[in-house]
């Protein structure tokens, strides 16, 4: 909705809420919240509301902790699955310094200031969001397992089974919120399932992946599943991605379509497509932000490997769907769901907008046959692979400085510090792989 501070008071006071969950996004993604109740209201409005900032990973020193949350109106939301009386709602906040200043640790705020750089050229940017996730058995203790007992696979109809009924309870609970489900259904693995809600402005988009992840969660436990939205949860099966379908818009009109090319894209299309390929790999360690996330990107599972875009429905990692007019938009399919929404797609608007502000050409569209290559022939076509891991991926994203701009120096350098901890930490682990090929052998 578009609600004023007077909209809000009444609705709180109608709808007989009593608890009031003011959210945000810490830079891993992790979605945190401080409650209050009714009585508080005003002061929250007021942007008056406290948080000890020092609590969250990759924030702040102690000893400049205090940090303030001002809700965004529009994000009001009643959780329905909380009791119906003395109801819980909740509000996205942006993260504030004492001194009025937004904090450049919040990744709501780094997306927005990509969005208005966009809006300065007269854009808008909207994305849709493909997320998909496995929803697992708990075990008796109710900690979270990799186990499954259902079979079935893409797009299957199976007997009812609990990943059914929890599918269906998600999709009924998310559209009571307010968000209009495209499409439904199972995922090519084993208990793992898509829901796609229809896109909208990046900033509601972002919100929106935050609140579906907490519905899915929330939902698939009442139902006695754990739902995970690791990249790659079990070996040799698929894992989960997060395709983000993207389109610019100006004065109302689809700015990626052009009747008269050929594939029926524009040059603006074409140049943000190549400011996606210059960028790739600079922007790996934040769309695939762990170690896991690049166990995803193997050949054979519908993951992006090959630094490529296509026109045709293969496994590039930028594939273009078939509709064209106000339809028109392209799809990146390397991020995975354990990103944070925010930073992915201010970091995608962020290399399209480089493609276009300085022209760059996209390279050929690469044709059905790209599998029958060797190795060498797509060396020679100049085509540059993902990083195949964590710590390259940090590599990359050091050596990409209008990448670590847009994020700003205060993100950028805690992020690098915290993955490189993580993959030195993953290097040093010797693993049950290690012992069940090595011990007896050697
Ligand atoms: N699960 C695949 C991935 O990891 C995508 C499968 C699909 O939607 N075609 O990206
Ligand atoms: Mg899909
Ligand atoms: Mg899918
Ligand atoms: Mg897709």
């Amino acid at each position: 909705g578009n609600y004023t501070k007077q909209d809000i008071i009444q609705l709180v006071e109608e709808k007989d809420v009593q608890f009031i969950r003011l959210q945000f996004t810490d830079v891993s993604g992790n979605l945190k919240n401080v409650a209050i109740t009714a009585s508080q209201l005003e002061r929250a409005l007021d942007n008056k509301c406290m948080f000890d900032g020092s609590a969250i990973e990759g924030f702040v020193r102690i000893e400049e902790s205090d940090m303030y949350l001002y809700p965004d109106l529009n994000t009001f939301e009643i959780l329905p699955w909380r009791p119906q009386h003395g109801k819980v709602a909740r509000f996205m906040c942006d993260v504030y310094r004492p001194d009025g200043v937004p904090f450049e640790g919040d990744s709501r705020y780094v997306l927005k200031n990509v969005l208005k750089r966009a809006a300065k050229m007269g854009y808008t940017f909207d994305v849709g969001p493909e997320c998909e996730f496995f929803l697992f058995h708990t075990d008796d203790n109710g900690q979270p397992t990799n186990i499954t007992h259902e079979k079935a696979s893409y797009f299957d109809v199976t007997p009812l089974d609990l990943g059914e009924n929890a599918r269906r309870d998600i999709v009924l609970t998310l559209e009571s919120m307010g968000f209009e489900i495209e499409a439904s259904h199972h995922e090519v693995a084993p208990a793992q399932h898509e829901i796609d809600f229809k896109y909208d402005n990046a900033l509601i988009t972002a919100d929106n992946i935050m609140t579906f992840k907490m519905v899915v969660k929330t939902i698939a436990k009442r139902h006695g599943l754990y739902a995970t939205f690791m990249p790659k949860p079990i070996t040799d099966i698929d894992g989960s991605g997060m395709h983000i379908n993207m389109s610019l818009e100006k004065d109302g009109k689809n700015l990626f379509f052009d009747k008269k090319d050929p594939l029926g894209l524009s040059k603006d299309c074409y140049h943000f497509i190549a400011g996606l390929i210059k960028h790739a790999r600079g922007m790996s360690c934040i769309c695939n932000p762990l170690v896991n996330s690049y166990k995803r990107l193997v050949p054979g599972y519908e993951a992006p490997v090959a630094i490529c875009w296509s026109s045709i429905n293969r496994s590039p990692l930028i594939r273009i769907p078939a509709s064209r007019g106000a339809g028109t938009r392209i799809e990146f399919r390397s991020p995975d769901p354990a990103a944070n929404p925010y930073l992915v797609m201010a970091l995608c608007l962020a290399a399209g907008l480089d493609g276009i502000e300085n022209q760059l050409e996209a390279p050929e569209p690469i044709g059905k046959n790209m599998y029958l290559l060797t190795e060498e022939q797509i060396a020679d076509m100049n085509i540059d692979v993902l990083p195949s891991t964590l710590g390259e991926a940090c590599d990359a994203f050091e050596q990409d400085t209008y990448i670590q701009g847009v994020l700003g120096e205060h993100i950028s350098k805690k992020y690098l510090e915290a993955k490189r901890k993580e993959w030195h930490e993953y290097c040093r682990h010797v693993s049950d792989w290690e012992t069940e090929s090595y011990l007896y052998k050697y």
